[in-house]
């Protein structure tokens, strides 16, 4: 039978993806009482890893960006980022040949792929100095102003699925070139030899240590308004219900889920009138493949050229073996399917993006190779809550409310490394005292 237990914390979060968690350590390490509630059985949303057959399999992420606030939130909680860093980190695969963009540039890439590429690397000088095209110009549109190269278009294509889980012509060529040309773009990232769960278990052990508590297997059901603030939550935890009343909350589920939590009056119809009309989910695939044998010849990422739908793979076991029995390799295939904003027929996109990962990697015939993991990831468990270049905002029309994650990252921003800016920022307005907590 439930019974109900009150509780009072200065900050709750809602979620214990990367934003939350983030989010949670920053503001327990700051010395406010924090609690993560967090539904599933471990940290991590889609930063997160489980086990099939002895192998670590990631729930999304796998490549965690070096530099900015993800390195910066460890060392302002006084916790270790224990990565491994694949070298080269990034190549590609152009005519059936492996490509290190680490000796040339742009300009060397597209070198390997035509010698008419001169335009392409106008228009990438251009948005070098910041001369950005217009708003509504799609990534696929700006291309084609270039160059009608078939292998640039995939090229970029897969690019743009690889990093923001979109088809060229789903993504402004601002979002794209703004990322490329003012952000890390994932030059460097390291994969974490506990699968990606090991980051987000380091900040939720920063919570604990700090005095703060995390609750999984716990779902936040309500929140509790008083017209201009959030008051409290319900929280349903082994079979009791709890009553937490709170300073202030801070909601790593997406701005649509935190809706649902706080209700339609309580956030006034523009805004969720705007949120629902801004709202752009994307999807895409994650493959995990067990070999025997490597099925890359590269140790970090690497970004396909001649497909359609797989666009990146990375060997996971050349830098981190732990993540497989021994003997084994374990490879991450990741794939877009088209179109990946809006809807589409879920079995024949795996369909098509498993026979095309057949083709590409000859290793996948091995009668011991093995797909241990397939899955799309869609709808209210996506690969971005927010398509690039259509986020939505951090701040609510309640004072002490605030969404964090990869819904609402800064504009042209992508990533893990993108959701631990949104818990810097939203943390950074609570600590300047310009919500009361108390
Ligand atoms: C296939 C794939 C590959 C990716 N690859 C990379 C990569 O290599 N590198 C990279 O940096 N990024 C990558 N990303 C992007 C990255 O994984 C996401 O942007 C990021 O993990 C999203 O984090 P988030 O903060 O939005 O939280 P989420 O992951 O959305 O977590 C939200 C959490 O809230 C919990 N929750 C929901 N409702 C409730 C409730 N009512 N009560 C309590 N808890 C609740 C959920 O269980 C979940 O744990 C990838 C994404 C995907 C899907």
């Amino acid at each position: 039978m439930s019974t109900t237990v009150a509780k009072h914390v200065d900050v709750l979060v809602i979620g214990a993806g990367m934003g939350g968690i983030c989010a949670a350590a920053r503001l327990q390490h700051a010395g406010l009482s924090t609690l993560l509630v967090e539904r599933a059985d471990r940290v991590g949303g889609r930063a997160s890893t489980f086990e099939v057959d002895g192998f670590k399999v990631n729930t999304g992420a796998v490549a965690i960006e070096n530099g900015g606030d993800m390195e910066q939130t460890f060392t302002d909680v006084e916790a270790e980022l224990r990565l491994r860093y694949p070298e080269p980190a990034n190549v590609f695969r152009i005519k059936g040949k492996t490509v290190n963009p680490a000796r040339g540039g742009w300009s060397f890439l597209l070198d390997q792929i035509t010698k008419k590429g001169a335009k392409m690397l106008t228009q990438l000088g251009s948005a070098r100095r910041g001369e950005m095209p217009e708003e509504q110009l799609t990534l696929e549109r700006w291309i084609a102003g270039a160059t009608s190269n078939q292998t640039v278009h995939r090229l970029f294509r897969n690019l743009s699925a690889a990093i923001f889980a979109v088809n060229a012509d789903e993504i402004p060529a601002k979002a794209f070139l703004t990322y490329f040309m003012q952000k890390g773009a994932f030059r460097t990232f390291g994969f974490h030899p506990e699968g990606t769960i090991g980051v987000c278990r380091a900040l939720a052990d920063v919570v604990t240590r700090d005095g703060g508590e995390v609750w999984l297997s716990s779902t936040v059901t309500a929140l509790r308004t008083d017209g201009a603030r959030v008051t409290g939550a319900t929280i349903e935890r082994d079979g009791r219900t709890v009553q937490v009343t709170c300073g202030a909350v801070i909601s790593n589920v997406g701005p649509e889920a935190t809706i649902g939590l706080c209700g339609e009056a309580a956030l006034g119809a523009e805004y969720v009138g705007s949120i629902r009309a801004g709202a752009r989910p994307s999807a895409n695939m994650i493959i995990h493949v067990a070999s025997r044998q490597p099925l890359l010849d590269t140790p970090g990422l690497i970004v396909f050229s001649a497909t359609e739908r797989i666009c990146n793979a990375g060997n996971m076991t050349a830098t981190c073996p732990e993540l497989a029995p021994e003997g084994w390799h374990l490879t991450v295939v990741y794939a877009v399917p088209r179109p990946a904003v809006g809807d589409f027929d879920s079995a024949i996109e795996l369909a098509l993006a498993l026979q095309e990962l057949q083709e590409e990697l000859p290793g996948m015939k091995d009668p011991d190779t093995r797909v241990i993991d397939a899955r799309v990831m869609r709808d209210d468990w996506p690969a971005q809550r927010a398509a690039s270049g259509y986020e939505l905002p951090r701040n609510t029309p309640l004072d002490n409310l605030f969404n964090v994650g990869d819904g609402v990252r800064d504009y042209g921003d992508g990533g893990t490394q993108s959701c631990a800016t949104t818990a810097r920022i939203v943390v950074q307005e609570l600590l300047e005292g310009q919500v009361a907590t108390a």
